[in-house]
């Protein structure tokens, strides 16, 4: 049963927070062990802060309002709030470890964790979103406030189990008598029943329901990130805390950027004769916009623009990431009499253009970069 939190400090049950941290500060300095060295003081310091942890956070303290104990649940129920089975059972079975009691599990639990997927494009993920979603979840059954009771009655003490929240039951078996402990199936291990339960919720203390939320995504999120959004989750059985909602980011991939962190990268053709006398190209830069990009005289193919700050924001600090540019160059596939004409004179001109094979290790880390993304752009 849930441990006296109030008494333990000597608070009645409507102290406000300032009176909670004056009971616990004046009894921690009687009880400290650096200032009582007496054994029972200090099981008693133990004790008042256990007290003053529970009752000093709200969600903990509205456990033991609604007259359960987040402490004992939290040990009792761990996290996947399994409650029973598993290992545990198997051991006990077989070697006779006797039926260690676990105790009952609370009826007052903290709910569980959801998880929701939520596309979003690239540049929802660089300036950040607002979206409204719709979840199947559990919420506070506003009839009973999770007491599970109708009108004023309540939880009783389990007769069939005696309050434990397990039976325990002797079984003949190959190694001889085994004592085994299974979930009370009254109670089914609350240790309580509730004799005139909720019309609304069936004792439950909570309800299915449709909720509309709006999550907030911040700028620079990315593909497989999770935001979290406290207390948006299942409330727990008995009305207990809600648990968190989980917002998964899947960042859907973009036509003409490829996301490296908070870089991006793009791939402009150029015509050769462009590439050759420089040009200026316009990109659609996410955030910022028609951005000129300027190609100088000379550019090679497989050459790298680099614009500082114009890639994703961080989602942290929000400084920019950068947007690579990387440049290939276009060779006319079909020239005309005229156009022949005139790269023959321009080959004339350039005698000492020779083609020569030579060791391409200098562009071996462009090159690389480059053949990644390509194969990134086309593989899709
Ligand atoms: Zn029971
Ligand atoms: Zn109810």
């Amino acid at each position: 049963m849930a441990r006296d939190y109030y008494g333990l400090l000597g608070v009645g049950k409507n102290a406000s927070d300032s009176e909670i941290k004056r009971a616990y500060r004046k009894l921690a300095r009687e009880l400290h062990p650096d200032v009582n060295p007496d054994e029972g003081a200090q099981a008693k310091f133990k004790e008042i802060s256990a007290a003053y942890e529970v009752l000093s956070d709200p969600e903990k303290r509205r456990i033991v309002d609604l007259g359960g104990d987040p402490l004992e649940s939290a040990a009792s129920a761990g996290n996947g709030f399994g409650g029973f089975g598993g290992l545990g059972d198997v051991f006990e079975a077989f070697f006779g470890g006797g039926a260690t009691s676990r105790g009952p599990i609370g009826r007052v639990r903290p709910g569980s964790d959801s998880l929701l997927r939520m596309r979003l494009d690239l540049t929802e993920c660089a300036t950040g979103v607002s979206k409204q979603v719709t979840v199947d979840t559990a919420v506070l059954c506003d009839r009973c406030q999770g007491r599970g009771t109708n009108g004023n009655s309540s939880p009783m003490t389990c007769d069939t189990c005696g309050g434990h929240g397990e039976v325990q039951t002797v079984q003949r078996s190959l190694l001889g008598q085994v004592m085994t402990a299974r979930p009370c199936p009254t109670c089914r291990g609350v240790g309580e029943v509730i004799p005139d339960p909720c019309n609304q919720c069936g004792g439950d203390g909570r309800v299915q329901a449709r909720r509309d939320i709006t999550v907030k995504i911040p700028a620079g999120v990315g593909d497989g990130m999770r935001v979290r959004l406290a207390a948006q989750g299942e409330v727990g059985p008995g009305g207990g805390p809600a648990g968190d909602l989980y917002v998964e980011i899947h960042e859907q991939p973009h036509d003409i950027f490829v996301r490296d962190g908070d870089n991006l990268h793009c791939t402009i053709s150029v015509p050769m004769v462009d590439a050759a006398l420089g040009t200026t190209v316009t990109v659609d830069a996410i955030i910022d916009g028609l951005t000129e990009i300027t190609i100088p005289a000379g550019t090679q193919p497989g050459s790298v623009t680099t614009r500082r700050g114009h890639g994703m924001p961080h989602l942290r600090s929000g400084a920019r990431g950068d947007l690579l540019v990387h440049v290939e160059v276009v060779v006319p596939e079909r020239l005309d009499h005229q156009d022949a004409d005139l790269l023959r004179e321009f080959k004339s001109r350039r005698v000492r253009d020779v083609a020569e094979v030579r060791s391409t290790h200098s562009h071996a880390s462009n090159g690389g970069l480059f053949s990644r993304l390509r194969e990134t752009f086309t593989g899709r």
